[in-house]
Formats: structure tokens, C-alpha cells, sequence
């Protein structure tokens, strides 16, 4: 089996049926939404400024009628009004700024609808998403995962392929070849505006990967020039967690906030974090910062010798462990759940455990941040599907009672998520960049 540093890629077990019923658990798609309580929805409404005046959604973004196509872009179609509002700005500045956009065929109009709030009839603006390809790579310790989407990070086409070693050079041969795979389903790799290549690890500002854990790597190496080079393409390469965390705040279930956390629990325990809707980002970031936080001083005890911490009780090596202290040989995570969700009494124990932990640890993260919603993903992350009860009593026995409710929801993973996190974070690039704009400009032109 494939091991993924932050989130080994088991097929997730098949826990939709084997559930059951309980308010706490609203299953939505593929999605299993765990709330407490209903939670105020809320509006990511910018601050009016001062007339022509936004706060930039993009870093380096060319001004406002850049801030208005992202704003599109993320959270089209639009109504006009509705736009205005969400950038504080006049119907006339509006109008101004959209004008070129929609000249250049940046920005069109969808098909008249009623306004919902004027109920007059209005053009709502969108963008045209499907004009363009990106490709996104995430690397596991043993394989690279691709996807093709178009500019809202919608994937379109997935591949993966195995790493034959982890020397930089292999590595990059078979993204290389990954790429050039998956942009043949667009055109070639002419057609595709951007490649994004993630993996557990620390990359630096110029684009070099200073560590990477699931590879191996602990000396510096330029991944981003190498595939530059070999693809004739711009490529950014970016660590996963960071790269995911990205994509769910704007195309994702961190769309609707401005405050958001990202938790995996896998092979290790990934974090990131949203505040006044921007990714936090430092070099800790790639550190896994949380998967040595106390949560049981009873627990046993981590690789580095922390007693009960995040890591010791919660990652698949740590359920492993248990199971097999629980049902007396050697038992997968993948085979713990499936036999929880089936009704097996010693395995729900173990599930509980771990759930109860999980729902310290979620507790801590809502309590520390203050966060509108927490995303939950990893190959472990069907322990808090199965063990949902335990999870909300952990949840419970660490939060001020009167403190809002908790909006966890939980993803399975899939072999799409961490690539469809690396092609978010290159569409994100290209969008911030100038490229886009005058891309769109040339084109009309
Ligand atoms: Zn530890």
C-alpha cells in the first residue's frame, strides 16, 4: 500500500451506510457534516472602504478591477448588486471596473436571472472557467498524484503514477511525465496556464524545496527551475498542506468564511489555518505543528518521546498500534474502521478512543482560533464518522459550554484531494499574477 506522509491513501472504508442516524450527523455527498448545533451562517461581506478602495484579495494583484474578477472568480456568478456590496463599492465604480473585464471576455454575463434582493431582473457576472487548464501534482512518499481542472480548480481528469526512487531526479522525471500525461487531455502541456507540484515539506519563497519529509529529502533541492526547465511551462511547487488549505478557502468548504482551519489526520497530522481570509503561512507551517500537542498524559507514548500527544493517539500507525493491542494481532486502520462501522464492539472501543482524542484536538483548534468552521480530511478522518458519538463528547468535555457550536465537516479522502490542492495553488498564482489579466486583454484584442 502507498504510504502518504500526511494522509496514506487507503480507500476510505464505505461508513455512509453503516453510520447511522443522530442530529449531530448531517451526511451531505461525499461529506459528513458534524455540527453541535446549528451554526450561524456567516456573510463574507468585505468592510466597506472608501470608495475604489478594497482590501486586495490577491497578494500583488494589479489593482481593483483585479480584485473584482477574483471575487468572481471565487464566488460567481454574481449579481452586480451583490458584487458591489461584497467589495464596497458604488453601482457606478462597479460598472467602471467591469466594463474592460467583460470587453475582454474576463469576465460574462450569465443568463438573466431575478435579483434576490431587488427582484429586478439582472445579468449576473461570472467567470468563464472552462477557458483554461491546470494541472496539479501532490507527492506522496511512493507516488505522484495528478489532476487536470479548469480555473476553479474543477477536476477534470485524474492520473497517478509510482516514484521508481526518491532521488531528485526521479522525482522529477515522473512529475515530469505525470504533467505531460495529464496536459495531453487538454491540448499539450501549450494549453495548461499553470502546473502545481506539492509535497510534505518546507519550500522556500524562490520555489526550493529545503526539506521534504516523505521523500527524503534533507539537502536543497530546485524542483521548481528543474520542471520549469523540462516542461516549458510555469510550474510552483508549494508544500501540501499549505497547497489544500488554499484551495478549500477559496473554491472549496472554506469558501464562504474568512476564517477557516484545515485539519488531516493520516499517516502524520497536517494543519493550516485561514484568518481575515488569508492563508497563514510561515515556516512552521510545514512542521505539522500539532501533532505533538498533549492530549492524554495517560496516552503512550510518540517516536519522540512525548507521552499522549496528538501523533501517539491519532495518526494510522498510532490506531494501528492500538488495534493491535485491542484485538490481539496485527490489524490496518482501514480494517479497524470497516469493522467498527460493521458493529464490532472491540474495534468501536479503539474507534471511540481515538474520536474522543480527535474531538480534544478539534476542541483546542476551534478554542485557539476562534475559526467560522474546521474541514477535516486523512485517511483517519473516517474515525470521527464512526466514532461520531465519542468525537462530540470529546468535543464537549473541551469547550466552555457556552462557546458556539463546533462546525466540523468531515471529507473522506480521495485520490484527488492533495492534487486538486496543488492545481488550486497554480491557479491561484496565475490569477494573482498579471498574466491573467492580459491574457484575457491580448485574446480580445
Ligand atoms: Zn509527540
Amino acid at each position: 500500500m502507498d504510504s502518504h506522509s500526511r494522509a496514506a491513501r487507503q480507500a476510505p472504508p464505505r461508513t455512509s451506510g453503516a453510520a447511522g442516524g443522530g442530529e449531530a450527523v448531517v451526511a451531505a455527498g461525499t461529506d459528513r457534516r458534524l455540527v453541535s448545533a446549528p451554526s450561524p451562517t456567516t456573510s463574507p461581506v468585505a468592510t466597506p472602504l472608501p470608495d475604489g478602495q478594497q482590501l486586495s484579495a490577491a497578494p500583488g494583484a494589479p489593482g481593483a478591477a483585479h480584485d473584482v474578477a477574483v471575487e468572481v472568480l471565487r464566488h460567481g456568478p454574481l449579481p452586480r448588486s451583490q458584487l458591489a456590496r461584497r467589495l464596497g463599492l458604488s453601482a457606478g465604480s462597479l460598472t467602471r471596473l467591469s466594463k474592460p473585464l467583460i470587453a475582454s471576455g474576463l469576465l460574462v454575463e450569465a443568463p438573466p436571472a431575478a435579483d434576490p434582493e431587488t427582484r429586478r431582473p439582472t445579468r449576473p457576472l461570472d467567470v468563464p472557467a472552462d477557458r483554461h487548464r491546470f494541472v496539479g501534482v501532490d507527492l506522496s512518499a511512493d507516488r505522484a498524484w495528478g489532476v487536470l481542472t479548469d480555473l476553479r480548480a474543477q477536476v477534470l481528469a485524474r492520473e497517478d503514477a509510482p516514484l521508481p526512487d526518491r532521488s531528485p531526479a526521479a522525482v522529477a522525471d515522473a512529475t515530469a511525465r505525470l504533467v505531460t500525461s495529464l496536459a495531453g487531455r487538454a491540448g499539450g502541456t501549450g494549453a495548461v496556464e499553470e502546473v502545481g507540484v506539492t509535497l510534505d515539506g518546507y519550500v522556500d519563497p524562490s520555489g526550493v524545496v529545503r526539506r521534504a519529509l516523505s521523500l527524503g529529502w534533507s539537502t536543497p533541492v530546485d524542483l521548481t527551475a528543474t520542471l520549469t526547465d523540462r516542461l516549458g511551462r510555469r510550474v510552483v511547487v508549494g508544500n501540501g498542506m499549505h497547497a489544500f488549505t488554499q484551495t478549500e478557502h477559496w473554491f472549496g468548504e472554506g469558501r464562504a468564511t474568512t476564517s477557516f482551519a484545515a485539519l488531516a489526520v493520516g499517516a502524520g497530522i497536517g494543519y493550516g489555518l485561514v484568518m481575515h481570509d488569508a492563508v497563514v503561512e510561515t515556516p512552521d507551517t510545514a512542521l505539522h505543528l500539532l501533532s505533538h500537542l498533549p492530549l492524554d498524559g495517560s496516552g503512550p507514548r510518540c517516536p519522540v518521546g512525548h507521552r499522549g500527544c496528538a501523533s501517539s493517539l491519532l495518526t494510522l500507525p498510532a490506531l494501528e498500534a492500538a488495534a493491535r493491542l485491542a484485538l490481539g494481532r496485527p490489524t490496518t486502520a482501514e480494517e479497524l474502521l470497516t469493522r467498527a462501522a460493521a458493529g464490532d464492539p472491540a474495534a468501536q472501543v479503539v474507534v471511540d478512543d481515538a474520536a474522543r482524542h480527535l474531538g480534544t484536538l478539534v476542541a483546542a483548534v476551534a478554542s485557539f482560533t476562534m475559526v467560522e468552521r474546521i474541514l477535516l480530511t486523512g485517511d483517519a478522518a473516517a474515525v470521527a464518522t464512526v466514532g461520531r458519538a465519542a468525537l462530540a463528547e470529546g468535543v464537549h468535555a473541551a469547550r466552555d459550554p457556552e462557546a458556539s457550536a463546533v462546525d466540523l465537516v468531515v471529507r473522506s479522502d480521495d485520490s484527488s484531494v492533495w492534487g486538486r490542492g496543488a492545481a488550486g495553488m497554480a491557479v491561484q498564482a496565475y490569477v494573482s499574477g498579471p498574466e491573467w489579466l492580459a491574457l484575457e486583454a491580448a485574446e480580445a484584442g
